[in-house]
């Protein structure tokens, strides 16, 4: 993968809150020694929410206006000569390249308008529309105020603990949770709630499908990522390899429910998948990779 360097990071797409401490509180940080097992029973916690959506949190009420972040050390950082060597903005940057995918193809594919959603760079905690959060539940995507979460030390375990080091486990990790933004905005998200509340016991069934259908989209992002560009229309990917999107689909294989059941010394038991077994959510990735197509993502069609 290869990133042009004239692209210009668009901060604005992101609210950094990492300077702010969840407000005032300072968080419990993730254990980096001596607790073996905490650690794996963080990482555990981490994947099985990854690209949650409906991991527990409770909702809460709109509007908390007190948990704006301050952009300006990132602006500036980002709009360095060598803006794109620092995580963040590498990041900031991908988030820049999901949305000027999705701003085309939803009205072009689904005829509808995309809303842009920001991403939120937090450290250890925060607050959001869902309820507090700590780094333990992994990144998500909150309905509730329309918002994607990353704490980035998140790369950082994937890495350690289940060796998806590559790079682009990261825009992976984002496109699904875009994903997540756009099944909210087509009201697919609410109509999988309110199925789950009909039907008390495909909770976990329709949760998989959500799940599948966000790696699909990601897919298709992948597929698509090298035509998109800055606000000055500069290309945002030199390139991707086949390496990349290989990397994306071994993370995707790493998260699977069956394997992080595996890891954690527990028997799998399909019933209790939430994002789809690792073979599952590997063939969604490559569908939407392979066809380029948000329309193929129909994992609820499929009755699988
Ligand atoms: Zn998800």
């Amino acid at each position: 993968m290869e990133l042009n360097e004239n692209a210009r990071v668009d901060t604005s797409q992101v609210d950094d809150r990492r300077g702010s401490g969840g407000g005032g509180g300072m968080g419990i940080p993730i254990p980096t020694g001596g607790g073996r097992g905490g650690i794996v029973g963080i990482i555990i916690a981490v994947l099985v929410a990854l690209v949650g959506g409906g991991f527990g949190l409770n909702a809460a009420t709109n509007g908390d206006d007190s948990a704006q972040g301050d952009n300006t050390s990132l602006e500036q950082k980002c709009s360095a000569d060598d803006a794109l060597k620092q995580l963040d903005c590498r990041n900031a940057l991908y988030v820049n390249s999901i949305q000027a995918y999705w701003r085309t193809a939803m009205p072009e594919v689904f005829g509808e308008q995309y809303k842009p959603s920001k991403t939120v760079f937090f450290s250890q905690n925060v607050s959001t529309g869902c309820g507090a959060a700590d780094s333990g539940v992994g990144p998500f995507y909150c309905p509730a105020d329309d918002l994607v979460y990353i704490d980035l030390t998140f790369y950082r375990l994937l890495a350690d603990q289940l060796g998806a080091e590559g790079e682009f486990a990261q825009p992976y990790v984002l496109a699904h949770e875009y994903g997540h933004h756009v099944q909210d905005l087509l009201g697919t998200e609410a109509q999988m709630r309110r199925q789950q509340q009909r039907d008390p016991q495909s909770t976990n069934a329709l949760s998989v499908k959500l799940e599948l259908q966000a790696d699909c989209y990601a897919g298709a992002w992948a597929k698509n990522a090298t035509g998109t560009a800055d606000e000055q229309g500069q290309k945002i990917f030199e390139s991707i390899t086949d390496q990349d999107i290989q990397q994306a689909i071994d993370t995707a294989e790493k998260i699977g429910d069956d394997a992080i059941q595996q890891r954690s010394g527990r028997p799998v038991n399909p019933d209790e998948f939430t994002h789809g077994s690792s073979e599952q959510r590997k063939q969604w990735f490559t569908k939407g990779f392979s066809t380029g197509d948000p329309k193929a993502c129909d994992t609820f069609g499929t009755g699988q």
